[in-house]
């Protein structure tokens, strides 16, 4: 099916006045520091808003159960958050369209040394087309456009003519654990939009991402009898050489595995955080080194943890001192596998009809070396799962800002998308 030119038009122009209410809010949602154990506020926020535009409200916690028993569930750490998911639902008068997921998440990266940003980091500055803030394009600014393109619709007298989930998760920066859990709470549909900052293209392929902590034990000492002694630092120096090892190994494979053969880089493992140590004058008995590590579409998640686990026992055993005190590895985040978006769809074909309306250009896509809820609905929804969304720069960086004109082409292309897909009929 393709929109009239008039209804075209008509999606479009309401875009294009509600804007400025959009970038309001999107500022309003940047306002809220939501890393990860805080975004119970703005989840309170996101409530109110779905609620005031009369979807039918549904708010649920983790079920770490049910997470535990899922292959795409990821271990719970203290650090995990207990924030709920919220999501509302639009139901049509009749049902004649394709119904639809609008996710987005609201929690966002840490800021770093807030003193390294131009601006305080969740101060929402405007300057020129660049809205600022930590959480602004990833993905705040996605998550107003789900709402935005209802309101856009609302505002012509229109609703869609199936029934939609706009879902408001959390945990998509560390275990993937809020988008599982709307599946296992039973929400599915026919294709499913995500609008991650992805530079207005389509993500065509993403890789898995595992969290794992290892944990080396020395043996405490003066410093005066060192040779006495095991540095726990310095084994750590040689457990992440030779997890360097493992991930070159892992990149040299990227020719068969199609869409990532053409990166330079697909596999990147990161040390993310390391700590370790008491003081200068004792050998350290201690070091901890937090690693995440991707891994391609269709290998398995427990796989790659084993060959984990198999890469630093060897390693262990031809180290003299780690042959005694073997590294503790704990996996306690992300455990999720990469997906591959076929080609070929109904929802892409869609799609990419609204953005070449909008831009006048062809739809691109795009691989991504790292996470993406989509992987939920791709690998255990099996629905077509869009992730598409604004330009931007500087994610998880300093200075994180997102395109407005960039947002504002989306969100049109987006609005085109939901009346083509869904369909829509007249609000009473
Ligand atoms: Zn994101």
């Amino acid at each position: 099916m393709t929109l009239s030119a008039d209804m075209t038009q008509r999606i479009l122009a309401s875009v294009e006045d509600g804007f400025a209410d959009q970038v309001a809010m999107t500022q309003e949602m940047v306002r809220f520091a939501s890393t990860r154990g805080h975004e119970h506020a703005v989840q309170d926020y996101v409530f109110r808003a779905l609620r005031d535009r009369g979807l039918t409200m549904e708010r649920f916690s983790m079920d770490e159960e049910a997470i535990a028993r899922h292959p795409g569930g990821a271990p719970f750490s203290a650090d995990h958050t207990d924030a709920p998911i919220v999501v509302g639902t639009h139901r049509p008068k009749q049902e004649t369209g394709k119904s639809l997921i609008l996710q987005a998440h609201v929690d966002v990266v840490p800021t770093g040394p807030a003193d390294m940003w131009t601006h305080p980091p969740f101060d929402p500055v405007i300057e020129g087309d660049w809205l600022y803030g930590r959480g602004g394009a990833d993905m705040k600014a996605g998550h107003v456009a789900n709402i935005a393109v209802l309101d856009a619709l609302a505002r012509i007298g229109l609703a869609p003519a199936a029934t939609v989930h706009v879902q408001s998760v959390v945990e998509e920066e560390s275990t993937g654990n809020g988008a599982l859990m709307t599946h296992l709470q039973g929400y599915s549909a026919d294709a499913v939009l995500i609008p991650e900052p992805e530079d207005e293209m389509l993500v065509r392929a993403n890789t898995g991402v595992l969290w794992f902590q290892v944990e080396i034990r020395g043996h405490p000492v003066h410093v005066r009898e060192m040779g006495q002694g095991a540095n726990a630092i310095d084994a750590a120096y040689r457990v992440m050489e030779s997890l360097r090892e493992l991930e070159a190994q892992m990149n040299a494979q990227k020719g068969a595995h199609p869409h990532f053969e053409g990166l330079d880089h697909p596999i990147n493992l990161n040390f993310g955080k390391i700590e370790g140590g008491d003081w200068a004058s004792s050998v350290p008995a201690w070091c901890r080194v937090d690693c995440r590590l991707s891994l391609y579409p269709g290998m398995a998640a427990a796989d790659v943890e084993q060959q984990v686990r198999d890469h630093l026992t060897t390693l262990s055993r031809a180290d003299a001192f780690l042959a005694n005190t073997p590294p503790q590895i704990t996996f306690n985040g992300f455990f999720a596998e990469g997906y591959v978006l076929e080609p070929g769809s109904d929802a892409e074909a869609a799609l990419a009809r609204a953005h070449e309306v909008v831009t006048g250009d062809a739809l691109k896509d795009l691989v991504t070396p790292g996470y993406l809820d989509t992987r939920v609905y791709a690998l255990y929804d099996r629905i077509p799962a869009l992730c598409y969304g604004p330009i931007s720069q500087n994610i998880h960086g300093f200075d994180e800002r997102v395109s407005l004109a960039s947002l504002k082409r989306i969100t049109g292309a987006m609005a085109l998308f939901v009346a083509d897909w869904c369909g829509v009929e007249a609000r009473e």
